[in-house]
């Protein structure tokens, strides 16, 4: 078992062998130098969350102190979670969470009708490592569901 250590960024646990902190995607500087998949003059800062590609201070979007690349800046996370699905239509929720469970895929609900801002809506989240497993899973599903029609 490797050791667990502190991650500097997010005050978040991390095996003391491990080049980037997989709630932050922060960079860890005894890792040597890596340059940004986007930018490849420039050193990269940190590995985007959702998809791990290496970012630097030029392409990462920052939220809540979490890199993401530019393509993944708009998934919602909370703590280790994404969201993959929010929809007011509750049966089409449960089905897609019965789907990502079927495949392996641990779920969590979050019912927003007491927020105003979305009433009624379920959110569904989904482990963050497990984000463009899931989104394949469920964009496969809705081709299966579009030829069903
Ligand atoms: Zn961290
Ligand atoms: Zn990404
Ligand atoms: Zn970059």
């Amino acid at each position: 078992m490797s050791e667990l250590t502190t991650c500097s960024n997010c005050n978040n646990e991390v095996t003391e062998d491990s080049d980037f902190c997989p709630h932050c995607g922060n960079l860890f500087k005894e890792a040597p130098p890596v340059h940004c998949e986007t930018d490849l003059d420039q050193e990269a800062t940190g590995v985007c969350i959702i998809c791990q590609k290496l970012v630097c201070s030029r392409c990462q979007e920052v939220q809540n102190r979490r890199l993401f690349c530019p393509e993944h800046c708009n998934v919602q996370v909370e703590e280790d979670w994404a969201l993959i699905v929010e929809s007011r239509a509750a049966a089409d929720v449960e089905m897609q969470k019965g789907y990502l469970e079927s495949k392996g895929i641990q779920t969590t609900m979050q019912d927003f009708g007491l927020r105003l801002r979305h009433p009624g809506a379920l959110r569904l989240f989904i482990p963050i490592p497990d984000y463009l497993r899931a989104k394949k899973i469920l964009d496969e599903s809705n081709e299966l569901i579009n030829l069903n029609e």
